[in-house]
């Protein structure tokens, strides 16, 4: 059995352990230690990741009590090693799993909801409970929350025996075969967790819970803490701070500049439609009309407009209207018409002439193709 160090002081960054075995395995080796301060993966939690020596930690497992460390190179047997875990990524993950425990005892002791799913990802922490909470009880645990933060109090850890476990009311995911250890948030939260805590809840920092969302019907929260809300503070201050210098507005009232944005943009939609309309009656009164075959090459049409000024040209008698709208260089969106011929022949030499796609019915068939003005003219024209 390994000695578990981070059992002992869950702060311990660096240690001195001597290597019991190292085997090759896969791309690296597993390397045993007498002792280590390496948390494997467990309880909802990550392993840690580090250094042994010079030799990096990306993994460690835990197996039949043995901690074993994923490492890049061997290490000799009989030799002492210096340990050294990732510090801020395991302090990040001692934060989040603490708060988990506040955010479950408060919703386990107002609603009587289990945890029944805590994933404690390298950027983002979601914790799921197995029934409904609205959006201001999330708000009230939250508060709750941050306020068993402020009072700084002591994390207690136990290892009450068999008989003793009777009597205290905790939560628990699973049955437990061995030795329980109880971690104890005073009078908030009493839970069987085989993780490393943080030592006062002081050093969780702020419990933000960012997002619910229904989820097997209860709930998934998505959470916070310390340092990862701090992050989560400084983006979304990046993106007020830019949104208000691009707005020219205070940075409390964003919102409602965007608002108006988009109603200022509405009505600019509406001012362009009715004045495309507005060209496209010019634009039809100018082209002659009277040939059997119209072909029309415009750049600014946009929407509708094709559509309309080839129906326009029709009224005015043309056999078969035509109405490309793009430029040589990004291709042109067709619309093809005729109230006395069957436009769909026309339609797919033209698609295979010029690698295009599209169809539609006897009298109007619509689609993209790539070309040059002239060429593609001509091949209308010509037909
Ligand atoms: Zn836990």
């Amino acid at each position: 059995m390994t000695r578990k160090l981070f059992y002992e002081d869950s702060h311990m960054q660096e240690f001195e352990a001597e290597v019991l075995s190292c085997e090759p395995s896969g791309d690296g080796y597993i390397i045993t230690l007498d002792e280590t301060a390496f948390f494997p993966e467990g309880g909802g939690q990550y392993a840690d990741t580090g250094w042994l020596g010079d030799v990096r930690v990306t993994d460690v497992h835990e197996k039949g009590g043995i901690v074993r460390h994923m490492a890049d190179r061997p290490l000799e047997p009989g030799t002492k090693v210096k340990g050294r875990i990732n510090w801020e990524e395991r302090f990040e993950k001692m934060q989040q799993h603490s708060g988990e425990h506040i955010i479950s005892g408060l919703v386990h002791k107002k609603f009587g909801y289990d945890n029944v799913g805590f994933h404690l990802g390298s950027g983002y922490c979601t914790i799921d409970f197995n029934g409904p909470i609205t959006n201001r009880e999330l708000k009230e645990i939250e508060e709750l929350a941050n306020e068993a933060v402020f009072r700084d109090l002591d994390i207690q850890v136990a290892y009450p025996s068999n008989e003793e476990l009777q009597s205290i009311d905790y939560r628990s995911k699973i049955e437990i075969e061995g030795q329980v250890r109880i971690v104890t948030v005073p009078g908030y939260d009493v839970c069987a967790c085989c993780a490393p805590h943080v030592d006062r809840t002081g050093e969780i920092g702020l419990i933000k819970l960012t997002d619910m969302v229904n989820y097997k019907g209860g709930e998934r929260i998505n959470m916070l803490c310390g340092i990862r809300a701090l992050r989560d503070y400084r983006q979304k201050e990046r993106n007020v701070k830019e949104v208000s210098a691009l707005l020219c507005a205070k940075e409390d009232e964003v919102a409602e500049a965007v608002r108006h944005l988009k109603e200022e943009q509405i009505q600019q939609k509406g001012k362009l439609a009715s004045l495309q309309q507005k060209l496209i009656a010019y634009k039809a009164a100018e082209i002659s009309a009277d040939s059997g075959r119209v072909v029309v090459f415009d750049s600014e049409l946009s929407g509708n407009g094709p559509r309309e000024l080839m129906n326009l040209l029709l009224d005015r008698g043309a056999r078969v209207c035509a109405v490309l709208a793009g430029t040589d260089r990004e291709g042109y969106r067709y619309v093809i018409g005729s109230r006395a011929e069957d436009v769909r022949p026309l339609c797919k030499s033209m698609n295979s002439r010029f690698s295009g796609r599209g169809g539609g019915k006897p009298e109007m068939v619509q689609g993209s193709l790539a070309g040059e003005e002239k060429e593609i003219r001509s091949f209308i024209e010509g037909l």
